[in-house]
């Protein structure tokens, strides 16, 4: 398959030396890409800035903002069958960036923000036959909140995950998720490697995959 995969997190300027930005490590999209490949996928991966090598045999786009990686997923929209957004994506982004570096003196006490472009929602028209999977970083209401953020995403597959624990989410190499998907069973997957969750989520996608190519061959 042609998998676009999307990790990291974005920086969205103030000025040229400060910026807003999350704990996302970009491992878990890392893992996805690295194993898609291991898979036989031919890989597109899309990074916010990280301290991770670049998996072999993938095609890596370095971005920075909300606004670059919505560029970079709409000029491979075409290409790709399958979109795993691992992004963390910044919600918010400063109202006005300061083309020179402010003063201490002068920063404003008060940060004005507007909100980034939803990028799975700016897909959800034009998805067409492509698998799309999510991700939603929670502390709350976990399941609930990933379900609604399911619906609204137009999303075949939600992979929600508590953030407030400190051996899953940001950061470290292991990761507790339930695999949520919009038509079957729920999966709750015990604490395992990044590598063995990415495993799970792709054999998801290969399956969903060989399930619609049948559909579409018997109708
Ligand atoms: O930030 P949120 O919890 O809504 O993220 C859920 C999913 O939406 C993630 O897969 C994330 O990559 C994606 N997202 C997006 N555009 C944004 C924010 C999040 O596509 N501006």
């Amino acid at each position: 398959m042609k998998i676009l995969v999307t990790a990291g997190p974005t920086r969205e300027p103030i000025d040229p030396v400060r910026f807003i930005s999350n704990r996302s490590s970009g491992k878990m999209g890392y893992a996805l890409a690295r194993i898609a490949v291991s898979r036989a996928h031919e890989v597109v991966l899309i990074s916010g800035p990280v301290a991770l090598t670049q998996p072999e045999g993938v095609q890596l786009i370095p971005v920075l903002t909300a606004e670059e990686i919505l560029a970079a997923v709409r000029r491979h929209w075409d290409w790709c069958e399958a979109l795993i957004m691992a992004a963390a994506v910044c919600d918010w982004r400063p109202i006005r960036v300061s083309p020179r570096k402010i003063k201490k003196t002068m920063m404003p006490a008060v940060l004005k923000l507007k909100p980034t472009p939803d990028i799975l929602l700016a897909l959800r028209s034009i998805k067409g036959g492509r698998i799309v999977v999510g991700f939603a970083a929670e502390t709350d209401r976990i399941e609930q909140e990933a379900r609604r953020k399911l619906q609204e995403k137009n999303l075949d597959l939600i992979v929600a995950n508590d953030v407030g624990r400190s051996d899953a989410g940001f950061e470290v190499d292991t990761n507790q998720v339930t695999m949520i998907p919009a038509v079957g069973e729920v999966e709750h997957l015990s604490l395992m490697s990044k590598d063995a969750v990415a495993e799970r989520i792709l054999q998801w996608i290969e399956a969903r995959y060989s399930s619609t190519k049948t559909c579409t061959k018997s109708t």
